[in-house]
């Protein structure tokens, strides 16, 4: 062979342009490694679930005529590094050269890039490719690890901007603004915009229209994700000594293992869960834990499907009159919006954006992270499901479980390693900004105008937790007073230094202005006794 291929685990695109002729000369690898299953402690569903996928485009790829070589976790012949395998392969296929997609991932990116420029040859700056454009092979003269003719590092054809867009469209703004990102795509690619340029129903946003609760009706659309039995990888994977948590379900796995299932499961969203996906897009409920979120994360991320086709298919259904406008532009700026403007911000402010800590909040996660087992109903429910399905919809994560952190003060490295490790769709790149920057504001504003926190009235609102709680949403002081409400209150006082002057939270600071010495104390004392007793709430 004179080419190796890279196929990282989140590049699971069959339709990559790569595969689109056979050549002989070509051998593509693919592995199962510990560097990838520990650098940080993953829900044992993500692990299988990454591996099931890739095994299957091993095996497709192969069947349509590739050479390809998979390492298992249980290979002999694996070093469990990415960097060592690569350096046995090189040398094993006499590799004159050696292709790798865009690492999502900052830590792999340098990784690949450190491996390549070691020790006597300079890697020669590595150009990002056009969409859908394969990148000339860089050639260098000679290599360190053995390739004699050099490396290119190719776009991964899956996302609508290039890693730096958000950086050179933000360049000396003072605020980044997901929705001026949002704005520019949708013009750039012509998303639900009219003939005259202006976009579609005359507004951006119809976020207003999307703000519901759930009261169980219409019903949550069925399941029809088909179920896999994954017993024998699982038992592989366990048999390597690889540690994990939250419920494997091995036999009974509903993530898809390739992209005919990723495309059944968008056509089932469409006609079952689009139609009410904006009205109850910020709902939740005991009784429902997908409601009508589209649970495409994982396709996504993994690239099974292609960013642009999701939002094009729904963009057809609303154009074909089947749903309504807040709904599928509800669910495209989740994709266009944020989904890549949470990317721009990653490669923006990588290294050093994992660091921060405006707050400085430095309190261990409470025990019941690992068990969901806490009085708190709404806390109960979300991190139950996380650690029962890979999963939990983007309200659960923000304003339930990423508020509570906020409040009480969780350590923001640590409560990022459990968002990680957590979710069926947790990778670097899309997981940090949100749990950093959105949900802990622990970049002091650059992602987040505000901090996103909310005492129980948001959540009662929202969901029906807060009936049958052991605790009482409307009481902030004693002990059956729900936790949420004096953290609330103290994390204002605590913070008014960095919060007092921001416009967005004003009616905040003018309710405790209202409130006398008395009643600032009693708040501070209750949330202290709280903080004090994490794990027992
Ligand atoms: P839907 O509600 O059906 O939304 C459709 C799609 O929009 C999603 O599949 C996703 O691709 C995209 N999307 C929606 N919101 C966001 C967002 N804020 N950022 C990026 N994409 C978005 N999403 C991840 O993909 N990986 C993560 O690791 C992740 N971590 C998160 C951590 C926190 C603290 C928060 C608040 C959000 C996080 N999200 C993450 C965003 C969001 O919660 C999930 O994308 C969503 O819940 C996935 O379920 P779904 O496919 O049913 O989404
Ligand atoms: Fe959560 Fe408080 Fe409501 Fe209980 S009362 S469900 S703790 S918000």
């Amino acid at each position: 062979a004179h080419t190796l291929r890279l196929i990282l685990g989140d590049q699971l695109n069959p339709q990559h342009s790569w595969f689109a002729t056979v050549r002989s000369e070509v051998v593509y690898v693919l592995m199962e490694i510990r560097q990838e299953t520990d650098y940080v402690l993953h829900h044992a569903q993500k692990i299988i679930a990454i591996f099931a996928g890739m095994r299957e485009l091993a095996r497709q790829l192969a069947e349509a005529g590739h050479r390809v070589h998979y390492l298992s976790i249980n290979d002999p012949a694996n070093t469990q590094s990415l960097t060592d395998n690569l350096s046995v392969l090189i040398a094993h296929f006499q590799v004159q050269v050696f292709e790798y997609q865009d690492p999502d991932e900052f830590r792999l990116d340098q990784q690949l890039q450190a491996f390549l420029a070691k020790p006597q040859v300079q890697a020669k700056p590595q150009v990002q490719a056009k969409p859908q454009v394969q990148a000339k092979p860089q050639v260098q003269t000679s290599s360190p690890c053995g390739i004699s003719a050099g490396s290119s590092q190719v776009d991964s054809e899956h996302f609508y901007t290039q890693r730096h867009e958000a950086a050179e469209l933000f360049a000396n703004r003072k605020q980044w603004l997901m929705e001026t990102f949002y704005r520019h795509l949708r013009k750039r690619h012509h998303v639900l915009m009219d003939a005259a340029g202006k976009p579609a129903g005359g507004q951006w946003n119809f976020d207003a229209d999307n703000r519901k609760p759930w009261k169980g009706t219409p019903p949550e659309p069925p399941d029809l994700r088909p179920e896999h039995d994954h017993s024998a990888l699982w038992a592989s994977i366990q048999a390597a000594g690889v540690n994990s948590f939250g419920e494997p379900r091995a036999t009974q796995s509903r993530w898809p293992i390739n992209r005919a299932e990723a495309l059944q499961q968008l056509e089932h969203f469409i006609t079952h869960a689009l139609p009410h996906f904006g009205d109850f897009q910020d709902a939740m409920s005991r009784k429902a834990w997908r409601l009508f979120h589209s649970l495409l994360s994982f396709s996504l991320n993994v690239k099974m499907l292609k960013s642009q086709e999701v939002v094009q298919r729904v963009e057809a259904e609303w154009r074909a009159g089947r749903v309504a406008l807040a709904a599928a532009e509800g669910f495209i700026r989740q994709i266009i919006g944020w989904r890549e403007y949470v990317r721009g911000i990653y490669w923006a402010q990588m290294p050093g954006y994992d660091e921060h800590n405006y707050f400085d909040h430095t309190t261990p996660l409470p025990k019941w992270f690992w068990s969901g087992d806490t009085r708190m109903n709404c806390l109960a429910a979300s991190i139950t499901t996380s650690l029962h399905n890979a999963h939990a919809h983007h309200i659960q994560r923000l304003m339930v479980i990423g508020n509570f952190a906020l409040l009480a003060g969780l350590d923001v490295p640590a409560l990022h390693r459990w968002y990680l490790g957590v979710y069926i769709d947790a990778f670097e790149w899309v997981e940090l900004p949100n749990t950093l920057g959105m949900s802990q504001f622990a970049d002091g504003g650059l992602l987040a105008t505000k901090p996103y926190v909310s005492s129980a009235a948001y959540i009662d609102r929202m969901s029906d937790y807060c009936k049958g709680c052991a605790y009482d949403k409307k009481q902030r002081l004693g002990d059956v007073a729900c936790p949420f409400n004096a953290l609330y209150w103290d994390f204002y006082l605590r913070n008014a230094d960095k919060l007092k002057n921001n416009p967005r939270i004003g009616m905040a600071y003018q309710q405790l202005a209202r409130m006398d010495d008395s009643a600032l104390a009693a708040l501070r004392l209750r949330a202290n006794q709280i903080r004090g007793q994490l794990d027992t709430l």
